[in-house]
């Protein structure tokens, strides 16, 4: 059935509100923002039709407000939401609560999201279609004994995993069995305070894994395609800081594998949008299924590009009850495309946030250059939010190409105020290992963290023999000083 779509409000922020309005107004579809009191005057809202504040800064006050934001879409009569990702795309009441108010909801049915939502369900929903999954628990631990006997039979170290965990957070490695209980016990507490969920599993903790996802697009009538994968293995804080599109390793007929593999995960939960299936690619060029996110990805710039499909578009077609206008053949890998994020954070200092004032923000350009910002020169950026500024993405007819543009225009962006990830992406196109493509998700452990201390100690060893020197110098000028 088919529903028309003149008007959506944009439930989110900066870069990726601005990117779903400037679809829409591409595809003659009016906007609403809605803001807090820290995005006042943000790009996004500027360009917003409606723009409409809702609360406080924190996102509790704000993007966070589901009734809030509803009672504005019905005020304004919009015809669907977009969730953008972060904030309330993966909450499945919001979702329920948005179909109930008669409004359509960019994304999957609530009781997709619901059950993608935990990694648990996740696993249970696809474990009748063929999916490789890690070896571990299926079920929330409830007996320690029980579980470090699997942990046992599985071979340390083991991974702990919060069932309702997300962005990198509530995984606990275990090294040897004598640590089982406390990190156990830790990461329950964890997955409590952060998920307010304590369930936990065992996973196999895989020691050289490579991170490759598949995006995948569903319509209403069972039709589902993929469009091809993402490596995203360069990863601080198991999140993603740069990510490229295709994976440098994957063979034409894994590839097929995965995608076929990526297809069967959404069908087995009747997935209708834009989502992603995340898998974890070993040494011996074995997958398994690692999760699915029930939204647009930070990183989906990379599969536009090689693909030339606009996802947003895609998203709002299918919600409007189109039917894919492709099928998998029709869809090919063209060129190479590599994103950087640029976080506000200090890589130099373990990419702590580094939050301030944009006093400096020049932008690059270039062939192949695209950059998805939500900040101009002046503003501040939010201690509030997450501290991404931009991505920063490359297009290359190959990915030697990518590289060479990524380098040209990480060199032309200036950012002055606060310390941001650019020179981290500079290392990381520099790295032998990223250019020649061998690498894990442990490259800034191995690379980059080392890198760093060794500067560090330079420095510190430079300060040192420069406090000792002016220590000396003042000895001998305290020596030379005439006695009273
Ligand atoms: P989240 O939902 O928090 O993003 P994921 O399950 O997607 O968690 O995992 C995030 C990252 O953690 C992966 O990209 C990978 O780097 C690491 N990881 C997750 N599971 C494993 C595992 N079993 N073995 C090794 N690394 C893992």
């Amino acid at each position: 059935m088919k529903k028309e779509i003149k008007k959506i409000l944009v439930a989110n922020r900066g870069e990726i509100a601005l990117k779903i309005m400037q679809t829409c107004s591409r595809m003659g579809i009016s906007t609403v923002a809605v803001f807090s009191e820290a995005d006042r005057n943000t790009p996004f809202v500027k360009y917003a039709d409606n723009a409409v504040y809702i609360g406080e800064a924190p996102s509790a006050s704000s993007y966070l407000l589901v009734d809030k934001i509803i009672e504005v879409a019905q005020m304004l009569e919009v015809d669907a939401i977009h969730p953008g990702y972060g904030f309330l795309s993966e909450n499945p009441y919001f979702a329920q609560m948005v179909e109930k108010a008669g409004i359509i909801f960019i994304g999957p049915k609530a009781k997709t999201i619901k059950i993608m939502g935990s990694k648990l369900d996740a696993k249970e929903a696809v474990k009748d279609y063929g999916i490789p999954m890690v070896p571990g628990t299926d079920e929330a631990i409830t007996d320690n004994a029980k579980a470090k006997k699997i942990a046992k039979q599985i071979g340390y170290p083991i991974l702990i995993k919060a069932s309702a965990g997300g962005g990198g957070k509530g995984m606990r490695v275990v090294e040897k069995p004598s640590d089982f209980e406390e990190q156990m016990q830790r990461a329950v507490s964890e997955a409590l305070s952060s998920f307010g969920d304590g369930s936990v599993f065992i996973e196999k903790y895989i020691a050289s894994p490579r991170h490759i996802e598949f995006q995948i697009l569903a319509d209403r009538y069972g039709n589902v395609v993929h469009l091809y994968d993402r490596e995203c293995s360069i990863q601080r804080r198991h999140q993603k800081v740069v990510e490229e599109a295709p994976s440098t390793v994957l063979t034409d007929k894994t590839r097929k594998e995965m995608g076929e593999a990526a297809v069967r995960v959404a069908k087995a939960c009747n997935y209708v949008g834009a989502g992603t299936v995340e898998f974890l690619y070993d040494e011996n060029h074995n997958f398994y299924f690692l999760e699915m996110n029930t939204r647009l990805q930070v990183e989906y710039p990379v599969t536009e590009m090689i693909t030339g499909v606009n996802l947003i578009e895609q998203q709002i077609r299918v919600a409007r009850g189109e039917k894919l206008s492709f099928t998998q053949k029709d869809i090919k890998i063209n060129g190479h495309a590599i994103e950087l994020r640029v976080y506000a954070e200090d890589p130099s200092n373990d990419f702590l946030p580094s939050v301030g004032n944009l006093e400096k923000y020049e932008t690059p350009q270039g062939d192949g250059i695209r950059l998805d910002d939500g900040y101009e020169e002046g503003m501040e950026i939010p201690i509030y939010y997450d501290p991404m500024i931009a991505k920063l993405i490359a297009y290359g007819s190959d990915r030697h190409q990518a590289i060479e543009r990524m380098l040209d225009a990480i060199k032309d962006y200036k950012i002055e105020g606060i310390k941001t990830t650019l020179p981290f992406g500079l290392f990381v196109m520099r790295h032998e290992a990223f250019v020649s493509g061998k690498f894990d998700t442990h490259f800034v452990k191995k690379h980059f963290t080392l890198e760093v201390q060794q500067a560090n100690n330079r420095r510190n060893a430079v300060i040192a023999a420069q406090v000792a020197l002016r220590h000396y110098l003042m000895q001998k000028q305290i020596l030379k000083l005439p006695k009273s």
